[in-house]
């Protein structure tokens, strides 16, 4: 088992697999639940992270956080 870090919520949780994006089963479902692809060779403009939505120059993790009010 991996220990990982979700690069989506920062939250720890484990894996049999050494992601090389962790995602929590959280965050996992709220990104499928957007019926999106990952484009893993592209990198946030907002943070720099590689892995944004499908047609968008964001990650989830940007992408989720510019719908959230401060
Ligand atoms: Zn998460
Ligand atoms: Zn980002």
């Amino acid at each position: 088992m991996y220990s990982l870090r979700c690069n989506q919520c920062g939250e720890g949780f484990l894996s049999s697999y050494n992601l090389e994006a962790p995602i929590c089963g959280r965050c996992l479902q709220k990104a499928k639940s957007l019926d999106s692809t990952v484009e893993h060779e592209k990198h946030c403009v907002s943070c720099g992270n590689t892995g944004v939505i499908y047609g968008k120059d964001y990650c989830y993790s940007c992408y989720f956080n510019f719908g959230k009010k401060k």
